[in-house]
């Protein structure tokens, strides 16, 4: 049993989203599929996201196929180190972590139904469910559609929700934008899912790594009374210092981790004690192989361990098979895109995904309408939520 092939497909997916007030929003998400093919005829199939999906699939396809081939897709970790100093020796990570990843999905996936076993009985098997939150509250919604989008998802069942904030703040600051106007109806955005919400339904903030430091410990001063269950990547870079004096300054938890490629920045977040939860995503931050060992750390810090960066289909696995796994997000626009993707994907109830049984991921990409999605124009730079 040999890889024969390993393919990526570059993506660039529509999605509508439903307003409260009626109006659809269009936007975009590009993902980058990959393929490992063994010589038997089986496939595996993997996946990563948020960041340029051409590059990674030139990574792919133009150096990292040819060094797998003729491997045995069951060592994940010989396979793993072999990618790690191919694309990452001194230390890099950028777009050659989400490689890594979309291929280390692909070769569990396989592994799963080489060996008969859904992944996450294969990582461990301690649940056969998990708790979810929604990511809900985008930016592209007016304060009062994003307090009705709230109140909704809480009618569908789900008492965990996310918000952006931040909103690209600093990335804009020349337009200009000044970053206290952006934190200011920050504030009043929370305020109004809360009052929406009520006191029982848990509200998560993400600034998306948008904010600096002062502005974020601005913030987080003025909504410490609307009760956070966390903030995620307050400030830009996922400082650590900055982080760990904003974590010493605030009794909201921080959380933080989605884009990292090496567990090393994960170790240095936990010694320095600059988050409360620490967010490897499996199809950004080196697969399930590295997110395995980042968690151990967590294990090891008593630290949380939870999904940030969407994906919740991949994601689920990881938290489901590990003892210390915990909170998958169910990102709606993520979720959308995924469904134009995959076939059989578990939907939620009463905010908890139950995993599937079937070997490997348990779902499977639909061919017919990838090669369709797959016409459209690559994203050239935008269409990154
Ligand atoms: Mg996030």
């Amino acid at each position: 049993m040999q890889i024969k092939t390993v393919r990526a497909t570059p993506l660039n997916l529509p999605v509508t989203v439903d307003s409260p007030s009626g109006k659809q929003k269009t936007t975009s998400l590009s993902l980058c599929l990959v393929d490992v093919e063994l010589d038997d005829g089986r496939f595996g199939t993997g996946m990563t996201a948020i960041t340029e999906e051409e590059v990674v699939a030139s990574i792919v396809n133009d150096v990292a196929a040819h060094a797998l081939k003729g491997h045995d897709p069951l060592r994940h970790e010989q396979l793993w180190d072999k990618l790690y100093w191919l694309l990452t020796p001194r230390g890099q990570s950028g777009y050659a972590a989400h490689a890594i990843a979309a291929i280390d999905l692909a070769l569990w996936d396989l592994k799963g139904q080489i060996l008969g076993q859904p992944c996450w009985r294969l990582l461990g098997g301690a649940r056969a469910q998990v708790p979810v939150y929604a990511t809900f509250g985008f930016a592209f919604f007016e304060r009062e559609e994003l307090a009705a989008a709230a109140r909704a998802w809480v009618d569908r069942g789900f008492r965990r929700l996310k918000m952006t904030v931040g909103h690209h703040a600093l990335q804009r600051r020349d337009e200009p934008r000044p970053l206290a106007d952006v934190i200011a109806e920050d504030v009043q955005r929370i305020r109004a899912v809360r009052e929406a919400v009520g006191p029982q339904v848990q509200i998560y903030i993400d600034a998306n790594c948008s904010l600096d430091y002062f502005h974020a410990l601005s913030l987080t001063q003025r909504i410490e009374e609307f009760g956070i269950t966390f903030f995620e990547e307050p400030v830009s870079q996922n400082d650590i210092p900055n982080m760990a004096k904003l974590r010493a300054k605030t009794r909201i938890p921080l959380a933080a981790g989605q884009n990292e490629g090496l567990a090393s920045r994960f170790r240095d977040m936990l010694v320095a004690q600059a988050v409360d939860v620490v967010q490897p995503n499996a199809c950004i931050t080196g697969g399930f192989t590295q997110c395995q060992r980042i968690a151990g750390m967590a294990a090891a810090f008593n630290a949380q361990f939870a999904n940030g960066g969407a994906w919740p289909h991949h994601n689920m696995h990881l938290h489901a098979g590990l003892a210390n796994g915990s909170l998958v997000e169910y990102h709606s626009v993520a979720v959308e895109c995924c469904k134009l993707v995959f076939d059989g994907l578990p939907e939620p109830s009463q905010g908890v995904l139950a995993l599937p049984d079937l070997p490997g991921l348990g779902f499977k990409p639909n061919r017919e309408r990838i090669a369709e999605l797959a016409k459209r124009p690559l994203s050239r730079g935008v269409g990154k939520a």
